[in-house]
């Protein structure tokens, strides 16, 4: 049996719809760019090539009705996006034929960004950590175990914040679907069960105030609710 000089910090873990055991966070893997529309609001190249990876730690989930705002900002972005868990029985080889096999369930989050500190990262070619890696930047939903949670192209995925429509779009639209960046992604590491890949906002990005309420919806499936503090 392992000792540590200390208790190690509880493992980070997000609850399951319909049952009572937790899904374990190993990491969390995001998409930039993954709809076009969202690409050219921020000034971007649609991207062509290789999609474009960032990380949060674990422990940024939080699933709670009250959502933190960061310090160190006064420019906290909302960006709804499909989230795909990974489960045990991954692929060694991943392929697009295969890809599919690795998904334990699905869920949708907010990729809560500093956007002021991101725009100052990236205009002096900096790392992005500080704007999109900080403590509770990644509030989500329950997640749906994928033989409950019927995904197609025409599945829509919203944000409305104080009741009001802010983004909204379809699977269909992201530039790389699930399984292709399932296979860029394991190009690059090695998925592992417990892993979350947000998938990409569509457009309508914008700042979020204290008291602001919002709901985030993939339809059909799932959606959660909360409120920044
Ligand atoms: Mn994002």
């Amino acid at each position: 049996m392992e000792s540590f000089v200390f208790l190690p910090p509880p493992r980070a873990s997000l609850s399951i719809s319909g049952i009572s055991e937790r899904f374990p966070v190993h990491r969390i893997y995001c998409v930039g760019r993954n709809f076009a529309e969202h690409a050219r609001e921020m000034g971007a190249e649609t991207p062509k090539g290789s999609p474009v990876f960032f990380m949060k730690p674990a422990d940024a989930v939080i699933q709670s009705k009250q959502i933190p705002y960061p310090p160190q900002t006064d420019d906290l972005h909302h960006e709804v996006e499909l989230v795909v868990a990974l489960g045990p029985g991954i692929p060694d080889q991943i392929t697009a034929g295969n890809a599919l096999q690795a998904v334990y369930a699905y869920g949708v989050g907010l990729d809560l960004t500093r956007r002021d500190l991101q725009a100052a990262a990236k205009e002096k070619r900096l790392p992005w950590d500080t704007a999109k890696g900080f403590d509770a930047s990644a509030p989500l939903s329950a997640l749906v175990p994928k033989e409950t949670a019927h995904l197609s192209a025409q599945t829509r995925l919203s944000l409305e914040v104080n009741g009001i429509a802010r983004q909204q779009s379809t699977l269909g639209e992201m530039i790389f679907p699930v399984t292709d960046i399932l296979v860029e992604l394991s190009k690059l590491y090695r998925l592992k069960a417990g892993d979350l890949v947000f998938m990409g906002t569509p457009a309508g990005v914008a700042a979020l105030q204290r008291g602001d309420t919002f709901t985030a919806t993939l339809e059909d499936v799932v959606s959660f609710s909360g409120e920044i503090v």
